[in-house]
């Protein structure tokens, strides 16, 4: 069995459209170069280090935090902590479906890790074709000059959600984020008004405020 197939079976994966994507945009492109037995390991169910003290998020985390953004094709999307470019790659796939004009912004502190997300997401023509865009910067307020956002993906966990994502997303939009060891979704249900939602049992690497060069 295939881990798509098993995300399937075990219950992570469910809306067509993001099974859709996880089979198109495949997982050992964003793996480093040098990792021997690379078609083996993106094949694990397992968070890999991508150096840097970094990880390729687990597969299973993705497809559940994925299945609650509830990306759709046509949205503007910020993906928080972007790494291995892997969930910027997801969400491009499924913004831009059919055409449908939808972009990613994506932002990562490291420098390093910012330059080796942005050529694996080069790899499916994204980036020449402004689906996404790769920032390298601090995302822990957001970024404002691409804002309002339909959705908000983030990778790395810190203590609350801040009030810039709020103020960055659309009125109706969804928030994915990790906080503490829990994931939170966030809906924004008016102007001055959110619903949350949190599910137990997760870890993440930290959200980190300021950039590093290495
Ligand atoms: N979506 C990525 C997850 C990488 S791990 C993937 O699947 O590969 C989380 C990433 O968040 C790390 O690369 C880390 O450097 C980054 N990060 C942590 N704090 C950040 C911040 N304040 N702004 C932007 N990126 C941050």
């Amino acid at each position: 069995m295939t881990l798509i197939e098993k995300l399937i079976n075990t219950g992570y994966l469910k809306t067509p459209r993001i099974i859709e994507a996880f089979e198109k945009i495949k997982r050992v492109d964003f793996l480093p170069d040098n990792l021997p037995y690379k078609d083996a390991v993106a094949e694990l169910d397992e968070a890999i280090s991508i150096g840097f003290a970094q990880t390729i998020s687990q597969p299973a985390v993705v497809a559940f935090m994925v299945e609650l953004l509830d990306p759709r094709p046509g949205q503007k999307i910020l993906d928080i902590g972007y790494g291995s470019g892997w969930t910027t790659a997801l969400l491009a796939r499924i913004a831009s479906a059919n055409g449908a004009g939808g972009k990613v912004v994506a932002i990562e502190r490291i420098k390093a890790l910012a330059e080796f997300g942005k050529n694996n997401i080069a790899k499916y023509g994204f980036t020449k074709k402004n689906i996404a865009k790769c920032i390298a910067g601090d995302g822990s307020a957001g970024f404002l000059p691409k804002a309002p956002y339909d959705r908000i993906l983030v990778s790395a966990s810190g203590s609350d959600i801040p009030e810039s994502w709020i103020e960055q997303l659309k009125v109706g939009g969804i928030i994915v984020a990790p906080v503490k060891n829990t994931i939170a979704k966030v809906v924004k249900t008016g102007p001055n008004s959110i619903s949350m939602q949190k599910f137990d049992g997760f870890a993440f690497v930290p959200l980190v405020q300021g950039t590093r060069n290495f």
